[in-house]
């Protein structure tokens, strides 16, 4: 064999062996995390039991779902990319607030055009990619006033960051008519205004207190409907695998916001979350506020990969990594 030949023979016989080794590899750490967190085909599981009981409103963007929880208020839900992210549509008698944007696939200004024709300003409940990502169709948008919310919204969100979150196993139906996964970037926005601890946002006759929860990402906040006895939790409660494990958790603070919100129980009855489902029994918020004292205390069902541990409670689960539990 001539030399040029034996190196042809030699680059075909190892791709053969590359392509054996990659037929039954086994899953990566990385892919073995994901599906704790990501189960394959999580779709199947839905559409989740509560969406038969509550009342659709059609709109002309096939992308949400669109539901009325009582007079005013409005879920807006993006059933078919994994995160599965609501926001809520409060109208009041002069103006309307949407609070978070969701993941900015759809074209949420439109839904918001044709459920309200009063001004509405964007309150962002934390700056987390799949809660701001149509922050910059709207001119008003507060958050709290916190280093981590105003300069994640001042930097915005890199195509090459978002693009895992619409591949093919994140998604079961496609993508809305002109959206562009190429170009598809969430733009920086400047908040317009800075929300503390107690901060009323009024709407007239109704109105949303500020109350501040750190702990899923160090700027999160939840919002009080006093008058309709609503909890707005976002992510710090959803019925769902609750992340306490990323970077920019503390658990300290994820617990003790659990706390204070117990202590306020006898306010709310329902819970508006940020993702899967919109209408949850407050009564939630104690058996999470046991779920975690039953982790802390070493305590609880998990199963446990790349050091990632997903503890399993009735109604919902909570996502921690091992080393944050005391020993
Ligand atoms: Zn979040």
């Amino acid at each position: 064999m001539k030399k040029g030949k034996s190196y042809i023979f030699l680059i075909v016989l190892l791709c053969l062996i590359l392509v054996e080794c990659a037929g039954d590899k086994k899953p990566t750490a990385e892919e073995e995390k994901s599906e704790l967190i990501q189960p394959a085909k999580w779709w199947e599981k839905l559409p989740r039991p509560i969406y038969a009981t509550l009342e659709r409103v059609e709109t002309s963007q096939p992308w949400f779902e669109v539901y009325q929880l009582i007079d005013d208020t409005y879920a807006i839900y993006e059933p078919y990319q994994f995160e599965e992210a609501i926001g809520y549509l409060v109208v009041g008698k002069k103006r309307a607030i949407i609070i978070d944007t969701g993941t900015g696939i759809g074209n949420l200004k439109q839904v918001v055009s044709e459920l309200t024709q009063l001004p509405v300003s964007v309150v962002n409940t934390h700056a987390h990619w799949d809660h701001i990502g149509n922050d910059y169709q709207f001119e008003e948008i507060a958050c709290y006033n916190h280093p981590d919310c105003i300069s994640r919204l001042r930097s915005g969100v890199s195509n090459a960051s978002l693009r895992r979150s619409i591949a093919e196993e994140s998604l079961w139906k496609p993508l809305p008519e002109g959206f562009d996964p190429t170009t598809w970037t969430i733009p920086p926005v400047e908040p317009t205004s800075l929300l503390e601890e107690g901060t009323v946002i009024n709407l007239r006759d109704r109105s949303l207190e500020v109350i501040y929860t750190p702990g899923h990402s160090p700027g999160s906040i939840c919002l009080l409907d006093k008058q309709n006895r609503i909890l707005f939790t976002s992510d710090t409660f959803f019925p769902g695998p609750l992340y306490a494990f990323a970077e920019d958790v503390d658990i300290d603070d994820y617990i003790a916001s659990i706390e204070k919100l117990k202590s306020r129980l006898h306010e709310y009855d329902y819970l508006c979350s940020g993702h899967n489902d919109p209408w949850v029994k407050s009564e939630a918020i104690s058996r999470v506020a046991d779920g975690f004292q039953e982790i802390m205390a070493g305590k609880g069902e998990y199963k446990e990969d790349n050091g990632i541990r997903r503890y399993y409670f009735d109604g919902f689960d909570i996502l921690v990594r091992a080393d944050m539990i005391r020993k």
